[in-house]
């Protein structure tokens, strides 16, 4: 049987709860035989799971998954096969993670002048050089019993409008594509039903992150039905983009979504890879 694809997946470099080397246990145990590890705003677990990866007969592609601005929301874009070290990607997450301090020192004071128990040089400790964010939080919330689970903590707290939640200064969407094919990669829109558009909105995100120099789309992603994955499929051929695929696995973050539970057709990686030929990385 020939093993699985995934290539949307968050470790503890970032929300996920696992860290890389047991996530990739973890997929070769669920049948994964290709896995991109693609955390929020870094590539701190990418080695690791590279390495971990070699070990086990597992391919591991190099990946982030980059916030952006895009007329004001926060829109996503996934880059896949850039080189971490390239110095300015370097300089573009180290802007991202101070404008990420800054944001998480607030909320930590929110939630201390509320008497919840909360440090952020804690939460620092024990999620060494991972990208804390509202997610983290979240979990503090729900360890103090003051929610449920984290997107409950997200419902009541967290999500815009909310009491803890704080805007960022995202990185515009044209120049989140922009590092991520300089620094050799091939730029992605994120699971593109996520935002909330309608189909003119999510045409114009489409026609707009193609003209930037996005050259794929996620087209099959955790809870998308065949009709919807057909939709994006059509809007994907029009933009001459190439049809990607990812379960965005959170771990216990996100529950509902289990590892090698989402098919992804193998015509995926073969178009990402010839992309990245293509491209000369
Ligand atoms: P941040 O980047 O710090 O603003 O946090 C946003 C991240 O939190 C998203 O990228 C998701 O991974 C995660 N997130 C958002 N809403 C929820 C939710 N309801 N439950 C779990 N995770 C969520
Ligand atoms: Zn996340
Ligand atoms: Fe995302
Ligand atoms: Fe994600």
């Amino acid at each position: 049987m020939a093993s699985k694809i995934d290539l949307h997946i968050h470790t503890t470099a970032s929300d996920g709860t696992m860290s890389p080397e047991e996530l990739v246990g973890r997929a070769k145990r669920a049948g994964l035989g290709v896995l991109a590890v693609t955390d929020h705003d870094t590539m701190a677990g990418v080695d690791s799971a590279v390495s971990a990866g070699a070990a086990l007969g597992v391919e591991v592609i190099p990946g982030i998954e980059i916030s952006t601005d895009y007329r004001g929301e926060d829109v996503h874009v996934l880059g896949y096969g850039l080189d971490a070290a390239h110095p300015a990607l370097r300089e573009v997450l180290n802007w991202v993670q101070e404008d990420r301090r800054r944001r998480n020192e607030r909320i930590a004071r929110r939630m201390q002048a509320d008497g919840i128990h909360i440090s952020l040089a804690e939460l620092e400790a024990e999620h060494p050089g991972a990208t804390i964010g509202r997610p983290h939080f979240a979990r503090v919330l729900v360890e103090q019993g003051r929610a449920q689970s984290v997107s409950d903590a997200f419902h009541r707290f967290l999500d815009p409008g909310k009491p803890y939640y704080l805007p960022r200064t995202y990185l515009p969407i044209a120049r989140g594509i922009e590092i991520i094919r300089r620094c050799g990669g091939a730029a992605v829109l994120a699971h593109p039903l996520q935002y909330g558009y309608s189909p003119a909105e999510l045409r114009r995100l489409v026609a707009e992150a193609a003209a930037f120099g996005v050259a794929g789309m996620e087209i099959y992603y955790t809870g998308y039905d065949a009709g919807q994955r057909g939709a994006l499929s059509d809007l994907a051929a029009e933009f001459g983009l190439f049809a990607t695929g990812g379960s965005d696995f959170h771990g216990a973050n996100k529950p509902q979504i289990v590892l090698g539970a989402l098919d992804v057709p193998e015509q995926c990686l073969t178009d990402l890879k010839a992309w990245l030929g293509r491209a000369g990385v």
